[in-house]
């Protein structure tokens, strides 16, 4: 069972509990991105078993009507053991979801799976016509051309600032250098975009000039963020805009927890009000 420390950011062990709390995000008018958690597995065997795991879910999704889509990760799904079992695995919830009308998000992992990850989605969205999304990471100095080619393809691009610390060569590395190119990709995707927009970000500042890009542009777009952070934020404003919390669940919560803690030591600190009731 997962402590109440970290279930502020982690909705259950079970896809019954993330579905649950799908429902209740639903009532809010904010739809749920479900990602179990799980990556990095170096055999086939357990990430066909995650791979299995996303195709029940997306038969759970549809069997309870809630409004939710999944999120997976590269390497959870078999790009540690190579290109062809990611992309046998990744076309295999793809092809199924898109039968059930499931949109399905592939997370960006670190550098060295960036073409990868890009190749598989650009395929899927083109034969899904849209169905798929992918994440796109600002720190990244190819993003600038890989913004130009996704422009072209059919499906959602999230834009996050990155999680990742990749190499000085391809990355940019002070805050304010990363926060200037998550701006310049904003206003770049709201003017070449035909929507498909999802803005990963829990920045008020990045969530207002998205908001005066749409008025500039009239360009579609989402606002995602994570299970735990800034949650009255979403509420308020999915009162006028479209929504969506990305909902971890699953047995390998405590990386996950781990990494909210380092990346921001307040979270544990509201965790444990949460908890104390203070
Ligand atoms: P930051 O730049 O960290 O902070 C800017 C401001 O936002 C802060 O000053 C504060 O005002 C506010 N803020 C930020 N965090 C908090 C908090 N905990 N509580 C209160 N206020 C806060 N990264 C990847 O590399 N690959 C992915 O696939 C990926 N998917 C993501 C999906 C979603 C839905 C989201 C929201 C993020 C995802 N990320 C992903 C993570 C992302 O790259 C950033 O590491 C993370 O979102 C932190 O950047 P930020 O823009 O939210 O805000």
């Amino acid at each position: 069972m997962i402590p109440p420390v970290a279930s502020r950011f982690v909705a259950g062990e079970t896809p019954a509990e993330a579905l649950d709390h799908a429902r209740e995000l639903n009532d809010r008018n904010v739809r749920a991105i479900l990602n179990l958690l799980g990556e990095h597995y170096d055999d086939r065997g357990p990430a066909d078993e995650d791979a299995e795991a996303y195709l029940r879910l997306v038969d759970d999704i549809g069997d309870t009507a809630v409004d939710a889509c999944i999120s997976v990760k590269p390497s959870q799904i078999g790009l540690d053991a190579g290109t062809e079992v990611f992309r046998e695995n990744v076309e295999r919830i793809a092809d199924y979801a898109a039968d059930a009308g499931v949109f399905v998000w592939i997370d960006m992992e670190d550098h060295t799976t960036t073409d990868a990850t890009l190749d598989a989605y650009e395929e899927l969205a083109r034969r899904h016509e849209g169905g798929v999304g992918v994440c796109v990471q600002s720190n990244l100095r190819r993003t600038d051309d890989d913004l130009e080619r996704l422009a072209e393809v059919p499906g959602k691009v999230r834009l996050v600032k990155g999680a990742y610390d990749p190499p000085a060569e391809i990355a940019y590395e002070e805050k304010s250098v990363v926060d200037d190119a998550y701006r310049r990709h904003l206003e770049y995707m709201f003017e070449h975009f035909d929507g498909g927009i999802a803005v990963g970000s829990h920045d008020p500042e990045m969530i207002d000039r998205a908001k005066a890009l749409h008025e500039e542009y009239g360009t579609d777009f989402e606002i995602q963020m994570l299970m735990g952070v800034r949650e009255d934020a979403q509420y308020d404003l999915a009162e006028e805009y479209e929504v969506w919390q990305y909902v971890p669940y699953g047995d390998k919560w405590l990386s996950y927890f781990y990494r909210r803690v380092m990346e921001r030591k307040e979270n544990l600190t509201f965790a444990l009000r949460a908890v104390l009731g203070r």
